[in-house]
């Protein structure tokens, strides 16, 4: 599975990356399991995509599961390619067009927060997703924005307009990387 060291890595690649999607939308999810205690690095990167192969339901048209994984220490895994269309989200728009970002970690109140090199990696890809597919931060959506039942990613996560406003704020900073 692919991986970078660092979101200033992964952002230099990211308009290389094989893709024939249009893309328009950028979803955010936590993984809830794992949760950062439990994350072992590469051996549980790819515990996370065996769980999506061995658990997609059979009627399932799309393969289940996120385009990256944003480590603890702010490690990106690429666990599925940018051009697969996936079933992360119950919104086929958000399937289609969409990528798909898995933050790990249990970010519902009471568990996880957020440390400061993961947000500075998750913020940074958002960011550089944006430049890269020239889209503003209104594409960045949170899972439970197409799921009333759930919480993805975590009802202790920032809010949404924040989030978008870090990403507003590191856009300059992405450029500077990809350009
Ligand atoms: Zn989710």
């Amino acid at each position: 599975m692919k991986k970078w060291r660092g979101v200033e890595d992964c952002n230099r690649e990211l308009d290389s990356l094989p893709n024939d999607r249009r893309i328009r939308i950028l979803v955010c999810h936590h993984t809830w399991r794992p949760a950062v205690r439990d994350w072992y690095g590469d051996r549980s990167a790819q515990g996370i995509l065996d769980y999506w192969i061995r658990t997609k339901p059979r009627n399932w048209t799309h393969d289940a599961g996120a385009h990256f994984i944003v480590a603890p220490d702010g490690e990106i895994y690429l666990p599925r390619p940018l051009s697969a269309w996936l079933n992360s989200s119950s919104n086929t728009d958000a399937n289609r067009y969409g990528i798909a970002v898995e933050c790990v970690g249990n970010f519902d109140k009471g568990h996880d927060t957020l440390g400061p090199n993961q947000a500075h990696a998750v913020i940074g890809l958002f960011a550089g997703l944006c430049v890269t597919f020239g889209l503003g931060v209104d594409a960045i959506h949170y899972h439970c924005d197409y799921s009333r039942d759930k919480t993805c990613p975590g009802s202790a996560f920032m809010p949404r307009s924040a989030f978008r406003e870090r990403v507003r704020l590191a856009i300059p900073w992405a450029n500077g990387i990809i350009r």
